[in-house]
């Protein structure tokens, strides 16, 4: 057939309206060549407006139709069911790459607007209609990862149905929340984890590969064929959609005499004492500086989570301990949300808290016992105290492998050595490759209940 070309203009309200003359347009393209209608509209995507147009395709037995609007991203779908072959649309984006581009120069976007649309018009008139077909696809997942975040994964595809291989390069399940008792809001971290292991273990739609590395991956969305390896010898496990959930390290420091001096410990390790029960802190000082190693120009973004720990282990040792004293030296206390609620517990439980300044860090020095002397901004004098131990809130920072998987599924990291999400509102736990998605601290530093919804 030879092109029969209908082109629908639309205002968009006032998003393109405002600036471009939607008239003048539709006018200037009206005789073009092959153009059998040209119209504009309020909405084109309105119900009542869809419906003409499909009128308008059975009146003038339209073959091609060109829609000038908004953005094909959320947008083509609708037009391409008008009712003529899908692959005969054509969409001109004169809003996002014209009125709200240049909505200071109404005359220039109008001419602009008409030069899209004639483009759009041009190709329209080269366009062959096609098919879609029906291939069959590898409906299996596949979860990297046996931690907290890797594990809800895999029973979440698992109860939907979907044979699952979940994939841990360690010989044991849990990661992180294996060194973790209680959270902050004193639920039984140990129990959870408890559960989620039987549940994952006892899935009949579960394959469990522990101690086994993924070395490989070919294929794509609905057909991927992954390598993986255990006890030096490779198998290939075909599936249809990656989840990468390979989680993160705690970061060290060697700051403030951290390895140097025994009583200088990290928060883990504080929580780790405190639920065994070997942290002596009756009468005792303990001094706590929150971004250690952290929020600086090698590990430049903060860990969400330390200022929070930092708060639940000293409510833990004013509980145990309630004459002991606790510093708790800060930039700014990131207890957010309702986790400010224990923020505020701690300070009315006595726990002091001390600003301190990006540029004038605490010192830690040590003679005859430890002290830490600190400028802040909010007192006019330097602060000394004498400590019996030094916690440091150390952080999160990326795992060491992630650039090596990163290469591996074709997925970008960013500069820190995160894994990073196509679009942080639109597509928030996809890659930017179809069929691969990410979760957990893989992708940043997060709570476990964040984890768990991610
Ligand atoms: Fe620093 Fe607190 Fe952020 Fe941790 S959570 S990096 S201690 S601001």
């Amino acid at each position: 057939e030879l092109p029969r070309i209908g082109v629908f203009v639309c205002h968009c309200g006032t998003n393109i309206a405002s600036t471009v003359d939607v008239a003048k347009v539709t006018q200037a393209v009206e005789n073009d060549a092959d153009v059998v209608l040209a119209t504009h509209t309020m909405y084109a995507c309105a119900d009542a407006s869809l419906a003409e147009v499909k009128k308008a395709i059975a009146y003038h037995r339209l073959n091609r139709i060109v829609v000038a609007s908004c953005t094909p991203r959320t947008h083509e779908p609708l037009f391409r069911e008008a009712g003529i072959n899908p692959y005969l649309f054509e969409l001109a984006n004169i809003r996002d790459q014209c009125s709200w581009v240049h909505s200071a120069e109404p005359l220039a976007a109008t001419g602009k607007a008409i030069e899209l649309v004639r483009m759009a018009i041009a190709k329209a008139r080269q366009l062959k209609p096609l098919t879609g077909e029906i291939l069959a696809i590898n409906q299996d997942g596949l979860v990297i990862g046996g931690g907290l975040s890797g594990m809800t994964a895999a029973l979440s595809l698992a109860d939907q149905g979907f044979t699952v291989h979940l994939v841990e390069r360690t010989g044991a399940l849990g990661g992180h929340l294996r060194d973790i008792r209680t959270t902050l809001e004193q639920d039984d971290a140990a129990a959870v984890l408890d559960d989620l292991v039987k549940q994952v273990q006892g899935h009949p739609k579960i394959h469990l590969h522990l101690e086994t590395e993924m070395t490989g991956v070919n294929g794509h969305v609905g057909k991927f064929r992954v390598d993986l390896k255990k006890n030096g010898k490779t198998v290939e496990a075909p599936c249809g959609a990656i989840i990468l959930a390979t989680g993160a390290e705690p970061a060290d420091t060697h700051e403030f005499l951290h390895h140097a001096s025994e009583a200088v410990i990290t928060q883990k390790e504080l929580a780790g004492r405190l639920y065994n029960q070997t942290f002596e802190g009756a009468g005792k000082n303990i001094v706590m500086i929150q971004c250690a190693g952290s929020r600086n120009s090698e590990h430049p973004f903060c860990s969400r989570v330390c200022c929070a720990m930092a708060v639940q282990n000293a409510l833990a040792i004013k509980k145990d301990f309630p004459d002991a004293a606790i510093y708790v030296l800060y930039r700014d206390i990131r207890t957010y949300g309702f986790r400010e609620k224990y923020y505020k517990q701690a300070r009315k439980a006595g726990v002091v808290f001390i600003r301190y300044d990006e540029t004038k860090p605490p010192v830690v020095t040590d003679g005859n016992g430890l002290m830490v002397t600190v400028n802040s901004p909010d007192f006019p004098e330097t602060i000394e105290i004498e400590a019996d131990s030094v916690i440091l809130s150390t952080g999160i920072q990326p795992s060491g492998d992630n650039r090596r998987m990163a290469d591996m599924l074709k997925v970008p990291v960013n500069a820190s050595g995160f894994f990073v999400e196509a679009h942080v509102k639109l597509r928030p736990v996809d890659f930017a490759s179809e069929g691969i998605f990410l979760c957990g601290l893989a992708h940043s530093p997060k709570f476990a209940d964040e984890n768990i919804s991610q």
